[in-house]
């Protein structure tokens, strides 16, 4: 069984088709999801979360009914948005408390996050308020907060945006030890060259659709160069 499935998932805001019968389905690994602005991205995301109720369609994460089973879901899901959202008035230290506590994980003696808070170089910021942290610490301790509960789900929502290149390169690295545990690292960005070298697989959506899908590497370059792929259209 795929670790998330979506199948024909519709949602409609008004007049607006936001997905038109999305399907895809991801096992462990990484996949990069692309498309251009308003293609739905963001929108599937928020439903696999259980955040926004599909119109039609469904959604399975490990077997879960985001509908249904939202906790179920957010257990065993790890979400960083486009923009993470922090209380200022907090430490990084105190955000990872506050959200350990919510999620019962202890985040002070998981060995796996200790070493990335080094790797991401934000062990030393720990005692900062994050009102004060700059862009590129916001997006490192959204990345720390979508992993503390040790999810078998990823959804990373443009994870690379404002940081630095040896942080993406970092980031990167992390990517590929959650591949190694077992994880499915949904991958939304418009950074090609980031999809490129780290993803599995990757899919392209358009007004709602999945369009095409490919195996990496060297699926995108035939994809922008005419090669069909397993479009489902074509
Ligand atoms: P981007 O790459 O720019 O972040 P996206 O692929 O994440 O885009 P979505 O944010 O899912 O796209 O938007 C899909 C469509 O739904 C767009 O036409 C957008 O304008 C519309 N939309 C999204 N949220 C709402 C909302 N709350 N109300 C009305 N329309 C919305």
């Amino acid at each position: 069984m795929p670790l998330l499935e979506i199948n024909a998932l519709e949602k409609r805001y008004g007049r607006v088709r936001a997905l038109d019968g999305l399907t895809l389905s991801a096992e462990p690994g990484i996949y990069g999801l692309i498309g251009p602005n308003g293609a739905g991205k963001t929108t599937a995301l928020s439903i696999v979360l259980g955040i926004l109720r599909p119109d039609g369609g469904r959604v399975r994460v490990d077997g879960r009914d985001p509908v249904r089973d939202p906790l179920g879901v957010k257990r065993v899901t790890g979400y960083l948005p486009e923009e993470p959202f922090f209380y200022d008035y907090l430490t990084g230290a105190e955000t990872l408390s506050l959200a350990a506590s919510a999620h019962r994980a202890a985040w002070r003696a998981d060995a796996f996050l200790r070493e990335w808070t080094e790797a991401l170089e934000m062990d030393g910021h720990l005692d900062q308020l994050v009102g004060h942290y700059s862009h590129g610490m916001r997006q490192k301790l959204g990345l720390l907060l979508s992993i503390l509960h040790r999810p078998r789900l990823l959804l990373w929502d443009e994870p690379f945006v404002g940081l630095d290149f040896p942080s993406q390169e970092r980031v990167r690295r992390l990517m590929e030890a959650l591949k190694t545990r077992g994880c499915a690292i949904i991958l939304s960005t418009h950074v090609l060259p980031l999809v490129e070298a780290a993803a599995d697989r990757v899919g392209f959506i358009l007004e709602g659709r999945l369009r095409w899908e490919g195996e990496n590497p060297g699926s995108l370059s035939r994809f922008f160069h005419g090669d069909p792929g397993n479009d489902p259209d074509a």
